[in-house]
């Protein structure tokens, strides 16, 4: 079946969902989920929002605080533009109806984390991300020019090369004209032909073990934009957020947010010893990077399965007041957090680059945008500052509306577009190829490709993926769609990205640690 629409976002997480919002001012919207609307990584989102609010905080204190963490990869001038334009896109927020806590002064209670000089983390609880996705999903489903597709999975972008040109990276002029998607329910692709077409895809935790992300964090954007010929960078610095909570078994990991060590929680080896003190004169408090290395090295010294973050210090009434969810969700499993230590282990976070854009969100390829978790817009650099994210997603999908939005007019659909070229006839019901295929990528990239890497590691994961590559490749060129296939395809395009980036960088740098160049950053 073939849709037409002005605008196509795939993706319904905050940069895709308040893009929508905006675009649907100027034409119409058609906007993918490749599940439901709320399963995105905004949801699971904890910490907050960072913006500027009050004095002794101002601008300046951020942007450094923001450079200081990406270790001398950031933007700069991007670092100013995002942190002069948070306050006013906070209001965007507020005016759609999400709400942040304020204390009895009427003034928004603003937390502290890991990294950050001043108190700016606007956030609603615990579940900062549950209370964005409530307020723009009810507004979204509301909106009469956005049309929602759930259940659909975008498969590849299309460009000059469906109509036989070939295109190849650094061609100024490849422009796409919409994207063919799968329709799950109806086991029926369609072509969706836009003149704009938004990436919000979000993450890639789900190519580690252990990963706080959600299962659509497949890195599904980033492959496609890659296929495409867009141009990626700086994916080789992941973030591992230092403490998940150790509950072996259950995926996604369950975060325990940094703005606990923030209220005062102390990381302890099992056995009572205080050791964030020997890392970092911050103790646990210094930042993620740091404190992931740091728990890594501990459990490897001592082979243990998890260190300890305890909080039976800090009154008990103000940690339920201010952490129901996570301590409803350790007591869920017989951890009392008032009364006993929090067992934490590093997971797999969140991805620092991505598609490589302008300040406008737009991509090396026309007419294709990308903003939020998929994008690289040189915020973070080799390493992201807690609570930046989200503001990042909502900065970037606003520039992106408006610029898009300004060149609408001058734009047509795109002609004699073949539908999908669909040559495989199996059903791919070698589930266990495809199961197995996506455990061996999870343990390459935990084993070789995690918080630590050597250049040995890095050739063996690159040899590893190899073959799984070739083997994955055959099976798709035989098999009819399938999500769980395109997914394993995409999350091996994006480790295979990961390991050729992170090999051509020949220093440790931000969250690229490499034992091989031992000469660490400062950050
Ligand atoms: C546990 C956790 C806690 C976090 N806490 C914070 C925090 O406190 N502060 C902060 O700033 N950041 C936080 N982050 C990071 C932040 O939540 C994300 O970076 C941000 O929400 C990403 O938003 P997004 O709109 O880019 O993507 P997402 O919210 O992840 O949305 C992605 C969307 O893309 C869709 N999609 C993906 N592939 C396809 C496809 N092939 N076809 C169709 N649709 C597709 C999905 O269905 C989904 O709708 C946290 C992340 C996690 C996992």
């Amino acid at each position: 079946m073939e849709h037409k629409t002005d605008f196509l976002v795939v993706g319904s997480g905050l940069a895709g969902m308040s893009f929508a919002l905006q675009v649907a001012e100027f034409g119409s919207v058609i906007l993918l989920s490749k599940t439901n609307l709320e399963e995105t990584n905004t949801w699971y989102a904890q910490g907050g929002i960072a913006s500027v609010m009050y004095a002794p905080d101002n601008p300046e204190k951020h942007v450094q605080d923001t450079l200081i963490a990406g270790d001398g990869l950031c933007d700069e001038k991007i670092v100013r533009m995002v942190i002069n334009e948070a306050p006013e896109q906070i209001k965007s927020l507020i005016g759609w109806g999400a709400n942040f806590d304020k204390n009895t002064d009427g003034k928004f209670n603003l937390n502290r984390e890991g990294g950050h000089s001043e108190y700016r983390i606007l956030h609603h609880k615990d579940s900062t991300g549950v209370e964005i996705m409530r307020a723009l999903s009810g507004r979204v489903r509301a909106h009469p020019n956005i049309t929602i597709m759930e259940k659909s999975f975008a498969l590849d972008l299309i460009t000059q090369h469906h109509l036989g040109t070939p295109v190849f990276r650094g061609n100024p002029e490849i422009e796409c004209y919409g994207a063919y998607t799968f329709d799950i329910e109806n086991n029926r692709i369609d072509t969706i032909l836009s003149k704009i077409t938004l990436l919000a895809t979000g993450g890639s935790g789900y190519i580690y073990q252990t990963t706080t992300n959600p299962p659509i964090a497949t890195g599904d954007g980033i492959a496609m934009a890659y296929r495409a010929k867009a141009y990626v960078d700086h994916v080789e610095f992941f973030q591992f957020h230092p403490t998940s909570l150790y509950n072996p078994g259950e995926r996604p990991s369950f975060l325990i947010s940094e703005a606990v060590r923030g209220f005062g929680g102390i990381l302890k080896t099992q056995d009572g010893e205080e050791f964030m003190n020997k890392y970092d004169p911050r103790g646990s408090l210094a930042s993620r990077d740091i404190v992931a290395r740091a728990i890594d090295t501990e459990l490897k010294n001592r082979g243990e399965d998890f260190v300890n973050l305890d909080c039976t210090h800090i009154e008990p009434e103000s940690l339920k007041t201010h952490f129901p969810n996570i301590y409803k969700k350790c007591l869920s499993i017989g951890i009392d957090m008032t009364r006993v230590p929090v067992p934490v282990v590093p997971a797999a976070h969140y991805f620092c680059g991505g598609i490589r854009t302008d300040e406008n969100g737009q991509t090396t390829i026309c007419n294709l945008y990308a903003a939020g978790e998929v994008a690289c817009t040189g915020l973070h650099g080799a390493n992201r500052l807690a609570s930046n994210s989200l503001l990042e997603a909502v900065v970037f999908a606003h520039r992106a509306a408006i610029d898009s939005g300004r060149k609408l007019p001058k734009l047509n659909h795109q002609k004699e577009i073949p539908p999908w070229n669909d040559e495989g006839t199996r059903n791919p019901d070698e589930m266990v190829l495809i199961t197995q295929g996506t455990r061996e990528l999870q343990q390459i990239m935990t084993n070789y490709m995690g918080i630590v890497r050597t250049n040995a590691r890095l050739k063996r994961a690159l040899d590893r993926i190899y073959i799984l590559y070739r083997e994955t490749e055959e099976l798709y060129g035989q098999s009819t769609v399938s999500v769980k296939l395109c997914e394993l395809r995409n999350a091996i395009k994006v480790a295979y990205l990961i390991v050729k980036h992170a090999r051509q960088r020949k220093e440790s740098r931000g969250l690229h640690y490499n034992l091989d160049y031992p000469k660490q950053s400062k950050a």
